[in-house]
């Protein structure tokens, strides 16, 4: 066997190696579950207490067939339960499992990143308020289970385990190749809390791009070769994302002209986010195997997360955080 052979033998298994990478990687797990736009509104709206498929309808302004489509995935998946609320004539309402409560500190992390990234304005959300003790403001962080330092994006060591097995790249394209972006859909009086963060990541492909980021994958061709993903779709995906300002584009070769992508300061302050919902995965999901684990480097240990508020440091429970204004404190502002 030649030399070149066994190079391209090796520039194969190193490829299935990082695809397996993505598509076991529990945030993908996580996000092919819920990484879609209308399911990341009824969450957000099974947290603000809607329980009625007319409110869901409301808030989130999905088509009728989308909203029952998005509601009866969340039931099969254990995140939602269906009641029966009225008899006559026969209502259901939506209620969150535990499994889908323990979302709820994903959810305080996209709340913060959008009122830190949102465009503002009327529509956006709200700051968080505690009521715990004195009441204050919440501002959600990402730490360490172990330590309990502040989790950095830079902070964190993938440790590869060679003996796992790898994934064709084609299976990572399954269920998402068909995946249209739905951004203009949703009617004027719909809800806007969350618009921002939601117009970006409820698209999966968008997702598993910013996972490849997320363990290093800069450039066009090595993230359409590693993902198998249509050029025409990842270049869409990319522009948006770049015109978003969470990727920032640099051109590393002009003749031919080739580019390469890195997460900005707002990309990388979508990493807390992404590890919460990676936690969610492994507390809630049975186990897969995975070929490498995260470590985080301060103090060596595997990484596990929780999400407390960075004034008091205690685990915000629901009922004790307030999403919306008070009346009063809403006309005062009006
Ligand atoms: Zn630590
Ligand atoms: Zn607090």
């Amino acid at each position: 066997m030649s030399a070149f052979h066994v190079w391209g033998i090796f520039a194969r298994l190193c490829a299935m190696q990082i695809a397996n990478q993505i598509v076991t990687n529990p945030v993908a797990r996580g996000l092919n579950i819920i990484g879609d736009r209308w399911t990341m509104l009824i969450l957000r709206d099974a947290f603000l207490g809607r329980h009625r498929f007319n409110e869901f309808r409301e808030h989130t302004g999905a088509a009728r067939g989308t909203l029952a489509n998005r509601l009866e995935g969340l039931v099969e998946d254990g995140i939602l339960f269906k009641q029966l609320y009225c008899q006559s004539p026969e209502r259901y309402g939506y209620w969150l499992t535990e499994k889908g409560l323990a979302l709820y500190p994903w959810t305080l992390l996209l709340w913060e990143w959008e009122s830190r990234w949102g465009s503002g304005g009327g529509g956006g959300p709200v700051p968080l308020q505690h009521h715990l003790g004195q009441e204050h403001g919440l501002k959600p962080q990402c730490i360490c289970r172990h330590c309990r330092q502040e989790l950095r994006y830079d902070d964190v060591k993938r440790v590869i385990s060679p003996d796992a097995e790898p994934v064709p790249a084609s299976e990572i394209s399954k269920g998402l190749g068909s995946q249209r972006r739905s951004r203009q859909q949703t009617h004027s009086g719909s809800d806007q809390a969350l618009s921002h963060v939601v117009g970006i990541l409820g698209d999966r492909w968008t997702t598993l791009i910013l996972a490849a980021m997320f363990i290093g994958l800069h450039r066009y061709d090595d993230i359409q070769q590693q993902l198998g993903i249509a050029t025409n779709i990842l270049a869409d995906r990319l522009k948006s994302l770049v015109d978003s300002e969470v990727l920032a584009r640099s051109e590393y070769q002009s003749s031919p002209p080739r580019f390469e992508y890195r997460l900005t300061e707002k990309g990388k302050s979508l990493y807390g986010q992404t590890m919460a919902l990676r936690q969610w995965v492994l507390d809630n999901l049975p186990p897969v195997a995975h070929p490498f684990r995260l470590v985080h480097a301060s103090c060596g240990e595997d990484l596990a997360v929780d999400v407390v508020c960075g004034e008091c440091k205690q685990t915000p429970q629901l009922g004790e955080v307030q999403f919306e204004r008070d009346p009063e404190t809403l006309e005062q502002a009006l």
